[in-house]
């Protein structure tokens, strides 16, 4: 046991696998680089917590640096210090484009394909900065000049702390430590998973010498939702959630009918996939959200049912062990018949 915690406290301490990596980072940062930083489509509170941290840091140290998010993301996200300096690359797609063929220096942030990216994809693609890689997914595909890739991280909010430490004396302020904190809270589930490392319960209580606001974190993230938001998940659990279990599952949809009729806005539907993971028993949800041109699926599973390479396999789609998404280009109706004739293949995984 002892040996095990002191093997855990070492764990991620080196974020670099090869000393000339380091050298090698060290050496781009000190040629004064334009910095550019992305995350991946529909950004997380990891996403979001990660970039912003990165970027204030950066900043403080004197680099140019800008920050580009694929797309919006909702209020509960918006609050992080920082956040008006973030570009949504739908908004102004000529100066977001501009921003990424000036780049010297591009990170990815907890993402390793490079379509999560969403639009900024091809671009992204077409840029021959020196690249960085810093995530937490299973089976990186990027092609980076530099890649810090560690499934063992809780999130990669984590891995910019154990980044920024290596890198600088005095990387960080409150402000940047309340970044890192959103996005361990929120990739965490509050610590109740991905979370049982000694070391990063270190990490948190620098954190939180730095003074960070942690309980109104937890509100800025969690009770900050609309009424209309909360009426739509009782009307799911209600109406919608559907319990199968001879195969240990549940699952909710959302049609663009029913979204209309709640006022959803981005973000609504966050969180709601976990719900049925409360039930007894239940070890696999998924929740499939209709949008124009898609459909927009989000899995999550306890224990060793595989979450991601069931979404990969089905759904084009991918993530963590027992947090994935993915999409389907079928109907609806279609794209929950596909997944209802699936499950009894999975039996024997779900029921063992
Ligand atoms: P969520 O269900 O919250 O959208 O996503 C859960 C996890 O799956 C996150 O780690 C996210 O990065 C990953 N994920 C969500 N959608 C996709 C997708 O379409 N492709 C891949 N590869 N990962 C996804
Ligand atoms: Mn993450």
């Amino acid at each position: 046991m002892d040996f095990l915690t002191k093997q855990n406290f070492k764990f991620l301490k080196v974020i670099f696998t090869k000393p000339e990596e380091k050298k090698l980072l060290t050496e781009v940062l000190a040629s004064k680089p334009k910095i550019l930083i992305t995350t991946h489509a529909n950004p997380d509170g990891d996403a979001i917590g990660s970039m912003l941290g990165l970027y204030l840091s950066l900043k403080k140290e004197g680099y140019t640096v800008s920050a580009i998010s694929p797309n919006e993301y909702p209020d509960f996200l918006s609050w992080m210090p920082g956040n008006e300096e973030v570009k949504d690359f739908t908004k102004n797609r000529s100066h977001a484009r501009m921003l990424i063929r000036e780049a010297d220096v591009i990170f990815h942030l907890d993402y390793n394909e490079i379509k999560r990216s969403g639009e900024m994809a091809e671009s992204l693609a077409a840029s021959t900065a020196f690249k960085v890689m810093i995530d937490h997914h299973p089976n990186p595909q990027l092609e980076t000049n530099l890649s810090i890739s560690k499934t063992e991280s809780s999130s990669t909010a984590e891995l910019i702390f154990e980044f920024l430490s290596e890198l600088f004396p005095q990387p960080f302020n409150k402000d940047i430590c309340e970044c890192i904190y959103t996005g361990i809270m929120t990739d965490t589930g509050c610590f109740s998973y991905s979370s049982s490392r000694p070391r990063l319960f270190e990490i948190v209580s620098k954190l939180l010498a730095f003074g960070i606001a942690k309980d109104e974190i937890y509100r800025n993230v969690f009770d900050n939702y609309s009424e209309s938001r909360m009426r739509l998940l009782g009307y799911c659990l209600n109406d919608k959630m559907q319990v199968l279990p001879q195969y240990n599952t549940a699952f909710m949809s959302l049609s663009l009918e029913e979204q209309q009729r709640f006022n959803f806005t981005t973000g609504d539907s966050e969180g709601f996939v976990n719900y049925p993971l409360s039930i007894k028993g239940v070890r696999f949800t998924a929740l499939f959200i209709e949008r124009k041109d898609r459909v927009k699926i989000s899995f999550r599973s306890r224990g060793s049912f595989p979450a991601n390479a069931f979404s990969k396999e089905h759904f084009g789609g991918g993530g963590h062990l027992n947090a994935a998404g993915g999409e389907s280009s079928l109907s609806l109706d279609e794209t929950i018949q596909k997944f209802l004739a699936l499950l009894p293949n999975y039996s024997e995984m779900l029921n063992s």
